[in-house]
Parts: C-alpha cells; structure tokens; sequence
C-alpha cells in the first residue's frame, strides 16, 4: 500500500516517538531546536548503519585505514581550510510579525514563508560552534567544535603516511560527531545542529581524480541499493553546477533521495583536489607531499571525498520502509527495513506463557545471540498483537515457539512483509534465517 507523501513524515515521526527511535532533546524542558536523542532501537538502527559502513569503507578493502580525531580542534585548522572565513549561510530574518530567520537560499522570493512580512538585506553567518580551552575566555583560547571530520584527516596525514604502510591511491575513514549551528534545522533528524558524520579522504594521483570520482559515485550508489536496500527509483546523481561548488571543490554529486518534501541530497561526494594539503602544508609549514616511486618526484595528493551522516541516513531509510497494509482485516503498519539495517533481526516469541515453552524459548534465542540482533517478548497478549508490534519496528522474522515444538523440535518462522510461515526445524534455524536474510 502506498502511503500519502503529505502524511509520510508525521506518520514516521509519530512512529519514532511510540516505539522509542528517537526523542527531541531534554524534551522535559521543552527540547532544544536542531537536536534529538535516540532510544534502545534508534540506537541500534544507528549501530548497524555505522558498522555496515566501516564494513564496506574499510573492513572489506585493503586500501582504507581509520583514524579518530578530536571534536574540538584549534582554530588554526579552520582558519587554514578555509572555514572561518567560507563556511557560512546566508542569513535573512523576518521584519514582519514572527521575526523569524530564514536560510536565504532556501526562501522563494522576498516576503518571509511563515507571515508574509518583509525581509532584510541577507548577511553571512559562520555556521561553527565556538567554545574556550582553559579557564580564561580570550582570542587565544578561541576553539570550535568541528563541522565535518574530514580536517583531522589532513592534519594527520603525515602521521599516518609515515606510521603505517598505505601508499597512493589509499584512504583514511572517520565516523564521529559534527556540530553545524544551522539557521534552520529541520525536516526531523534531516537537518540537525549535532550528528554523525561517516566521512573518507581517498587520496590519489593529481591526474587520477576523474577515473576516482567516478568509482566513487556508483561505489556508494551501490552500497544504498544492495547493502541497505533502498528503492532504486527514488534515487539518483545530482551534478553541481560549478557556480556553486564549495571553495574546495572541483566537481561534486550528491546522491539525492526523492523525501516527502522533494528531491534531496542524501550523500555528497566531493573531489577536493589538494586544496586542503596545500593550504596545511601552507600554513603548518610541514611537507605534506608523498613520493611517486616511479619518478622519485614529490607530489601533493588530490582527495575525493564521500561524507554522509548517520542521521540522514537513519531517516532515509525510515521513509523508505514505511508501510501500511492490512492483514486479516486488520491496518497494520510496517517498517519494511532490509535485514541488514533492522534494529531487531529476529524475534522469538513463545505462544504461552508455559514453563516448557519458555524453557525452548530461551535456549533458541540463546543460540541465536551473538549472530543476529535478537529480542525476546514473553508479554501477555495474543500472538498478533506480538507480531504487529515487531512488524512496526522492522522485525523481519519472528520465531514462534509453539505445543507442537515440544514434540517436533521445530519452529515457526513468520516474515514481516508477506506475513508468511514456515516450519523450520530448531537445528536449522540459524542457516535458514540467514539465508532468508540474504
Ligand atoms: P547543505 O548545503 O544542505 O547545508 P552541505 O552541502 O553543506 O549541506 P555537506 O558538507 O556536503 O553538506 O555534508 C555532507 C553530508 O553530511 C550531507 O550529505 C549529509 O548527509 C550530512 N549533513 C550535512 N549537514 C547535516 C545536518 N545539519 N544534519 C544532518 N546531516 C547533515
């Protein structure tokens, strides 16, 4: 069944909210505009989209190396990359009634979106978070909360060139924290003030950018359509036009996700060519260049880069699965999550509340742990009402432990989108789910 796109974000954000995916900041005090928390199964979706990412970006490739750099950095650095003085937005505020203020390019026309009224002249505002180090609150202890993770890549090339033995073309992968003080925050988790960044500096031949870009592009396309599952048709490449490249860039797609509010960039990828080794050597005074061992000449490497955060991700992926459908007479609303990314993978659910069935209950999901994300529900009610509750939270199988059981050693596997099930003896149940799984 298709959803409404007008009502698909209020139904998924409504779901996030029951079933405990996410809630706003503090929301006891009135929340905090642009930042969210995630509960037990945001969290666990959150997980699983990190780790498969490390999988695909390092684990399976012999050419990426990781690195963990600090969320605050001194100002040097980003007064070298450049983003003191371009990572800004244009800013427009409300002279009219709400006195709101507006991203300029995001507002169609001159009258404010929300009451009509007049805006002012747009002015630039530095997107950074500021803070101090030490006690006192001075220029010299000015330090900021880093927007993308990519900096600390750069700053510690020369530590990783010369502590590990990657070589061009190789690249180094960052997941951590990034604070953005956007203008407006918004479309949930979309856009937010504090998120996870998954970022990777692929360093290459000044001449081997293009040939990389481009292995990037469908590279990650790939890994939305077959790792995670998303519908291939609302998906797709947008090249940015050069007039609005960033200050580093010399081509940049976004893969773009068609959301509920239009067509919008899910990942970027970014060729940086050697902007930022050039400005760092500039400005650290250190030789950041690598040695071509054919040549024996030094060179600055060019970088192509895939930055995405986790949060954007975690609500492409919600939208996507929404469903709802009806089952013996019944709405039912459904996540139809990839197994892959399904914060619960398997649920095993005994029929009663009889002793022998929970004692096979346990020892199936015992066997279980530790090769999928299980969850046990015992509670009372009927067995449907279990099996809606897991449909909502993406649960693709459910094991029901039933009287027969005890006589067969068999099990039921009832899978979330068809609602169909099959008897599976318990022996066999792990290679069967995994092979369901896909
Ligand atoms: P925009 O112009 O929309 O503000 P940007 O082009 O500056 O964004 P990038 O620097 O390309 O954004 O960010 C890389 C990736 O980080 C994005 O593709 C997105 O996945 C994620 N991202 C950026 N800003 C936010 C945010 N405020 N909240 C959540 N994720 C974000």
């Amino acid at each position: 069944m298709t959803v409404d796109r007008n009502e698909l974000m209020d139904r998924v954000v409504a779901l996030t909210k029951r079933r405990g995916f996410i809630f706003p900041t503090a929301e006891i005090y009135g929340g905090l505009s642009g930042f969210y928390e995630f509960g037990p199964y945001g969290v666990a979706l959150k997980r699983a989209i990190r780790d498969l990412w490390w999988r695909h970006m390092v684990d399976l490739r012999d050419d990426v190396v990781g690195l963990e750099s600090t969320l605050i950095m001194p100002a040097a650095v980003w007064e070298a990359s450049g983003h003191l003085t371009n990572f800004v937005d244009p800013l427009r505020q409300c002279l009219g009634k709400c006195k709101k203020r507006w991203r300029a390019d995001h507002v169609l026309g001159e009258k404010c979106p929300e009451c009509g009224g007049p805006l002012d002249e747009a002015r630039m505002f530095n997107l950074m978070f500021k803070t101090y180090v030490g006690p006192l609150q001075d220029r010299a202890s000015e330090v900021y909360l880093r927007p993308e993770t990519a900096q600390g890549m750069f700053v510690d090339f020369k530590n990783i060139i010369n502590s590990t033995r990657v070589r061009v073309p190789f690249g180094i992968a960052q997941q951590g924290k990034a604070f953005r003080n956007e203008i407006t925050p918004g479309n949930f988790v979309f856009r937010v003030r504090e998120f996870e960044l998954m970022e990777m500096e692929y360093f290459v031949r000044p001449q081997a950018d293009d040939e990389w870009f481009s292995y990037w592009r469908s590279e990650r396309l790939r890994w939305y359509t077959d790792v995670l599952g998303l519908d291939k048709n609302r998906l797709r490449f947008y090249d940015h036009p050069k007039e609005s490249l960033s200050h580093y860039s010399k081509q940049t797609t976004d893969i773009e996700y068609e959301f509920p509010f239009g067509w919008g960039e899910l990942e970027g990828i970014a060729d940086r060519t050697d902007y930022d080794l050039a400005v760092h050597q500039e400005k650290s005074k250190q030789d950041l260049t690598s040695l071509d061992p054919e040549t024996n000449e030094r060179y600055l490497p060019w970088v192509i880069e895939p930055a995405v955060s986790v949060e954007r991700i975690f609500i492409t992926l919600l939208l996507d699965a929404y469903d709802e459908d009806v089952v013996n007479n019944e709405p039912r609303t459904l996540l139809r999550l990839h197994p892959n990314v399904a914060p619960v993978q398997v649920a095993v659910v005994p029929l009663s509340k009889k002793e022998e069935l929970i004692r096979v209950a346990k020892d199936v999901i015992k066997a279980l742990r530790g090769q999928f994300r299980v969850e046990y529900d015992q509670t009372g009610g009927n067995i449907g009402r279990r099996y809606r509750r897991q449909d909502e939270i993406g649960t693709p199988f459910c094991i029901t432990v039933d009287f027969d059981t005890l006589n067969d050693q068999a099990v039921t596997i009832r899978k979330r989108d068809s609602t169909e099930q099959e008897r599976v003896k318990i022996a066999d149940l792990s290679p069967r789910l995994n092979s369901l799984a896909g």
